[in-house]
This record gives C-alpha cells, sequence and structure tokens, in this order.
C-alpha cells in the first residue's frame, strides 16, 4: 500500500471517528459506521450485528437485499457472545458465506468479519463483504481493527444514551399518567413538571404552572385563609420530625376550594446540596368533607335530638308524678308540647334519612298535575292558627297554570320556607307566598318572603349546603339542623328548576323557586 494512502486513510480514520462520536442516535450511527467501512475497505455490502441479551442479531446493513439479510446467519451463528475477541475462522467463514450467498441470490466473495470490543466485552460483529477482487488483506483487517475500536465506544454510548432516555420516557408516562398528583420543583421551588392528575385537580394545566413558584400556583391557605406556603412552607421549615408534608385548602380558578396535601422528596447532589424536589400531590377534599360531615352530623344529632328528648322526658316524668293531680288543662298542655316535640323528632329523623337518601342518589318522584296556589292557600290557612306575631298573605295571578310535579314534596319544599320563614322573622311581619308566570321563557315562579332578619351577602348560597346554617345568635337559639334548605333544593333541581335568595341583612328575605312549565317539567325526573 502507497504511503500517502495510509496518510489518507488516517485522515480519514480520524475524521470518521469524530463523526461516529457526535452522533447519539444508534440507527444513523449504525448507517455511518457501515457506509464507512465499506468505503475505507472498498467492499460492495456490509452487515452489523449486535448483542441482544446472549445472541447477536442483525442491526443494520447496506448492499444486501433486506430480506437477505437473516440468511446471513451462519456468518455470526457460532461466534460466542462470551467469549471475548473470537474471529470467524476464514475456510469456514468462507464457506458459509459463499452458501449464504447462494441462498439470498446475491453474489458475496469475500467476507471479514472484527469484533466490537469494549474492554474485554464483545457488544457486536462488523461484517464487511466484497462481490469481487482480492481476498482481503492484513492490513485490512488491521485498518478495520482501529476502527471498530471507535465504532464500538460509539456504538455504547450510543446504546447507552437510548437507554438513558427510554428509562426517562419511561419515568416521564408514569408520573404523567400517575392518579396522584406529581410536580418537580428546582431548587428555588419553580415548578419543573406539572402532571396531568395536578391539571385535573387543580384546573391549570401545565403550560401555566411551569416555570412559576409553586407558592403561587398552589397558594395553600388554612381554612381560616392564612397562606401556609407563604409562613410555614416544609421546604424551609421543615418539621421535628424530618417529614415534608404540607396540608392546606387551594381556591380553584372557578372558586371551589380543594383540600391538597403535598409530600415533598428532595433530591440531593453528593454535597447534599437539594438539586430537585418531587413533590406528591393528593386531592383530600372529598375525605377531609366527611371528617367534617361525620363531626357535624354527630354534634347536630347530639344537640337537635337531645333537646327534644330531654323535653319529653320531663314532661312525661313532671305529668306521671303520682302524688300530683293535674288538672284538664295542665295535662292537655303539657301533651301538647310532648306531642310538638315528638313531631319535631320526626322531622329531623325524616330529613337525616332524606339527606342521606339523597347522597346515595335516590330522589324519586311521583308526578301529577298541580294547583300550587290551592297549595299556599292550604299551608298559610294553617300556618295562621301557629302563630300571632306575623300575618300572611297569598299571591298568585289568576288561572295560575298547574304544574307537573310531586304533590308531597313540593308540599314539603313550601312547607320548609314558609317555617324559616317564621322561625327567621322573631318580630313577627308580613310573610307573603306567590306565584308569578313567564310565559315566553315558559317557567314559573313561587316566592315566600319574609321581613325577618335576613341572610347576609356571602350565606346566601352556602345555606343550601348541608349542614349549613347562619352563625347568629337567633340561629343558635333556633331549633334546627340546616338540611331544610338542602332537602329543599335537592327536591326542585329534582322538577328541573332552580331555587335561590335575595336578601337585605335586617330587612327579610325573599326565596324564589322556579320551575319548568308544560312538557319540560318532566325533564330530570326519575320515575
Ligand atoms: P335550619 O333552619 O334547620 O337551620 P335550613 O337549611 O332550613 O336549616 O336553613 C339553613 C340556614 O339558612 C338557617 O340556619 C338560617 O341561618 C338561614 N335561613 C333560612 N331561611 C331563612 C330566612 N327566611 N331568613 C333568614 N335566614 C334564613
Amino acid at each position: 500500500m502507497m504511503p500517502d494512502f495510509r496518510l489518507r486513510q488516517r485522515e480519514y480514520l480520524l475524521e470518521i471517528s469524530r463523526a461516529m462520536s457526535a452522533r447519539l442516535d444508534l440507527s444513523s450511527l449504525l448507517k455511518l459506521i457501515l457506509e464507512s467501512a465499506v468505503e475505507l475497505l472498498a467492499g460492495q455490502a456490509g452487515l452489523i450485528t449486535l448483542r441482544v441479551v446472549d445472541k447477536f442479531a442483525p442491526k443494520a446493513s447496506i448492499g444486501l437485499p433486506i430480506q437477505a439479510v437473516h440468511l446471513f446467519e451462519p456468518l455470526w451463528r457460532d461466534l460466542d457472545s462470551q467469549n471475548q475477541s473470537e474471529e470467524p475462522q476464514d475456510i469456514d467463514i468462507s464457506l458459509r458465506l459463499a452458501l449464504a450467498s447462494k441462498a439470498a441470490g446475491v453474489a458475496m466473495r469475500q467476507v471479514v468479519a472484527l469484533p466490537l470490543e469494549i474492554g474485554k466485552e464483545t457488544i457486536g460483529y462488523i461484517f464487511i463483504f466484497r462481490t469481487r477482487g482480492a481476498a482481503f488483506s492484513a492490513n485490512d483487517r488491521q485498518v478495520l481493527s482501529a476502527f471498530a475500536n471507535q465504532a464500538a465506544i460509539a456504538v455504547q454510548n450510543a446504546r447507552l444514551y437510548q437507554q438513558v432516555t427510554a428509562e426517562r420516557e419511561r419515568l416521564n408516562t408514569i408520573i404523567e399518567n400517575s392518579g396522584d398528583g406529581v410536580m418537580m420543583l428546582n431548587r428555588y421551588r419553580i415548578i419543573q413538571s406539572w402532571n396531568k392528575a395536578l391539571e385535573n385537580m387543580t384546573g391549570i394545566p401545565a403550560e401555566q404552572a411551569i416555570g412559576r413558584p409553586c407558592y403561587e400556583v398552589l397558594n395553600l391557605k388554612t381554612a381560616q385563609g392564612v397562606s401556609i406556603c407563604h409562613t410555614a412552607c416544609p421546604l424551609l421549615h421543615p418539621a421535628e420530625d424530618g417529614r415534608l408534608y404540607a396540608e392546606g385548602r387551594h381556591q380553584r380558578a372557578d372558586g371551589m376550594f380543594i383540600t391538597l396535601a403535598d409530600n415533598y422528596s428532595p433530591l440531593v447532589d453528593e454535597e447534599g446540596q437539594t438539586t430537585q424536589v418531587i413533590a406528591n400531590v393528593r386531592d383530600m377534599t372529598r375525605l377531609r368533607e366527611a371528617e367534617e360531615l361525620k363531626q357535624t352530623l354527630l354534634s347536630v344529632i347530639s344537640h337537635e335530638l337531645k333537646t327534644p328528648v330531654s323535653i319529653i322526658k320531663g314532661y312525661a316524668g313532671t305529668l306521671a308524678r303520682e302524688d300530683a293531680n293535674w288538672d284538664k288543662q295542665t295535662l292537655a298542655e303539657g301533651l301538647g308540647v310532648i306531642e310538638e316535640e315528638a313531631d319535631r323528632l320526626d322531622r329531623l329523623i325524616n330529613n337525616l334519612l332524606e339527606a342521606s337518601r339523597l347522597q346515595a342518589g335516590g330522589l324519586k318522584l311521583n308526578l301529577s298535575y298541580l294547583n300550587l296556589a290551592d297549595m299556599a292557600g292550604a299551608l298559610v290557612e294553617k300556618l295562621q292558627t301557629t302563630t300571632e306575631k306575623h300575618t300572611f298573605a297569598v299571591d298568585f295571578p289568576e288561572n295560575f297554570p298547574l304544574v307537573r310535579g310531586d304533590f308531597e314534596r313540593l308540599r314539603e319544599v313550601l312547607t320548609n320556607l314558609l317555617g324559616n320563614a317564621i322561625k327567621y322573622s322573631p318580630d313577627g311581619g308580613l310573610i307573603i307566598v306567590g306565584g308569578r308566570v313567564d310565559s315566553v321563557q315558559h317557567k314559573l315562579r313561587l316566592y315566600v318572603s319574609d321581613k325577618g332578619i335576613g341572610i347576609p351577602r356571602a350565606e346566601q348560597e352556602r345555606i343550601f349546603d348541608r349542614f349549613h346554617r347562619v352563625d347568629n345568635r337567633l340561629a343558635r337559639q333556633t331549633p334546627g339542623a340546616g338540611l331544610g334548605l338542602y332537602l329543599v333544593k335537592a327536591v326542585v333541581e329534582a322538577h328541573g328548576g332552580k331555587i335561590w335568595v335575595e336578601s337585605t341583612p335586617g330587612q327579610g328575605s325573599t326565596f324564589w323557586v322556579e320551575l319548568p312549565l308544560g312538557d319540560e317539567t318532566t325533564r330530570g325526573y326519575t320515575l
């Protein structure tokens, strides 16, 4: 071989090894290796096998019909991946080449094979074929071997890179699809990643969260509105037991509050510096609500059930005293109180049962055509006998249309609204129950208005929640479990309607019930 040719060869080798080390994509790297090796050795075709577990498998080829590649398998069949640096024997390999070429229908006459080695490990073989000309010389082998060493390193790098990338993608998929919220923070608490579960929980899309500090995005607060993220972030003030945990309320963009529990796991470098923090976020809203509800239920039961029971017991005990000789009127009055309190107990128990039934999702309506004006008139007549302080008015237009609904349940609705009007106007005053027709929208409205204590603006939606009572002196003195309006709302909604209140504290309240008319009234019914 000419010395200047050797020089050019060396330069070429150098150039290729640079190009190879810059490539991390395995398939394009293998292609480059083959193209270069074939050119270097003036061959016409080439093939690379790589070790897969304990066997070699073809991974790239040039100059061979792709469907024929597997026919060359005898060339590497006995190459033991455990037995390093084994070079196939020439005679044997020539024979195998001749057979494989025949089977594949290609005319490959010469082959040279060299292992790709990393240290003592053979990671694959490179085969170069000639269709004509001289056999591969010792010099060819030498050149290819220098080249193979470089190629092996490049292949190993690309494989490692591929593994790391695959691992990272696997991890990302796990995080992305985890049922729990997972976010990654840098050491300055800036959000680096934000998974789907977090998007669903908070309604904040990843692109809006990433790049912002977590204390701004989550902004957890106590029930009293004190910021936990700004004053008690566990990453800045770890607990004594080392646990990095925070729980607080997050307000979503739609105004809803959710309770989130965050567990933080910092990743530290060799110097003990935090590089990243993985935060696992759980939605505890339902759990906390259920706990709160249990507490409320217990206190409601203990308070609301105990009071009538002790009154009943007191009266019954007194009336039954053997040493007393009660006159008829005292007896009647005492028994009247007992009956009243028993009724109260009965109502409360029914409400509790109804509320739990509602929660289980079953509210059945018994439909017929109803005259709500008549229903209101009858109720007012009955209620007028129970109070002296209040006066009642019934205000329905002539020919108020019939509505399709459940008689018992709609009567419950009016009874509840009228009962509240009486309860929450302790100084008496006018209570009006009336109706309006909106023929354009095909709807009708009922209203109950009073001149009572009224409801502050902030409470006007919440009074329809289970067990919610406005905290004031009157409410504390007035019996009630905060279930009435919750049940009223459920019944109205089951009729396809809605309910709301207009009120000015100190002046009174008007509750409005809107129901659809005609065919639409059947919408939303469970029959
Ligand atoms: P309860 O009367 O048993 O407490 P409700 O669900 O019927 O339960 O009412 C919830 C709360 O709404 C009451 O505790 C009261 O604070 C408020 N509220 C209801 N109706 C009226 C009204 N007409 N005027 C003022 N406040 C009312």
